[in-house]
């Protein structure tokens, strides 16, 4: 029986994949990866590493979850190192846990190897810093794939009074209504708000505005994008650094 690594590919450039992640891409007999994994990392494998697209991407899943636990199952009775390579960090809205917790119940050893997320890092090649002294003292990471006028929302709107720094995964199609959800809550129109899209890639675009008028100025932007709330927007112009 093989072994599982649930490991981090990070945002998209290849270069922010961990020491540790590298070390068992390049022994890998397989990998399993999500379309968020830059594919480039597949050319530190050696040769005869299978690769198994599993391809998910904002939310969205070619291959349901309960077929992806299964596939990773039969590639641990066949090979001896699994790499389960996924956009980010595997914990971060990568469904990492759900795949750890199958994997536990079938009694297959894995590991997990944590990666740069996107949440964090996007921003910061962006020029946004999450957190800042006298600005803001933390950030939350919320899903943006829920319909935010769905009764059945778990998200606590009301959370977001305060002037925390709020960064949304997955968010892009409901910009409109995430946007328009937080000036309903209270804050001010002219908030600021920025999205960044393919973060970190040659292809990174940022847009900066106000909860107003972001999602029309954001139109067009492309997937994987996400959105970044608070005051700590204002430091992007000055901080931009990411040259492509
Ligand atoms: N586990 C991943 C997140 C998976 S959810 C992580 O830790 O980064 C997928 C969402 O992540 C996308 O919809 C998008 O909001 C965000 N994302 C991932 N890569 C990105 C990138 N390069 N640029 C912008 N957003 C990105």
């Amino acid at each position: 029986m093989g072994k599982v690594y649930l490991t981090g590919a990070g945002p998209g450039d290849v270069e922010l994949l961990t020491i540790k992640a590298l070390k068992v891409i390049k022994k890998a007999d397989v990998i399993m990866y999500d379309r968020l994994a830059n594919a480039d990392i597949l050319k530190e494998a050696k040769d005869g590493c299978r690769f198994v697209f599993v391809g998910k991407e904002d939310g969205k899943h070619s291959l349901p979850q309960d077929k992806i636990n299964r596939l990773l199952e039969i590639e641990a009775k066949k090979s001896q190192i699994v790499v389960r390579l996924k956009g980010g960090d595997p914990f971060v809205f990568g469904r990492g846990a759900e795949e750890a917790l199958y994997l536990k119940k079938q009694n297959i050893e894995f590991e997990i190897i944590p990666g740069v997320t996107s949440a964090i890092s996007v921003p910061a090649y962006a020029g946004i810093p999450v957190t800042h002294r006298g600005v803001s003292v933390s950030f939350r990471v919320v899903t943006g794939h829920e319909d935010p006028n769905k009764k059945s929302s778990q998200i606590t709107w009301e959370n977001f009074k305060s002037n925390d720094t709020i960064i949304f995964l997955m968010g892009l199609h409901n910009l409109h209504d995430i946007t328009q959800k937080l000036i309903n809550i209270g804050k001010p129109k002219d908030y600021p708000c920025a999205v960044i899209s393919r973060g970190t890639t040659k292809d990174q675009k940022v847009v900066v505005g106000t909860l107003q008028n972001i999602s029309q100025k954001a139109k067009g932007l492309k997937t994987p994008a996400l959105i970044v709330v608070g005051e700590v927007v204002k430091f992007q112009q000055e901080l931009e650094w990411f040259k492509i």
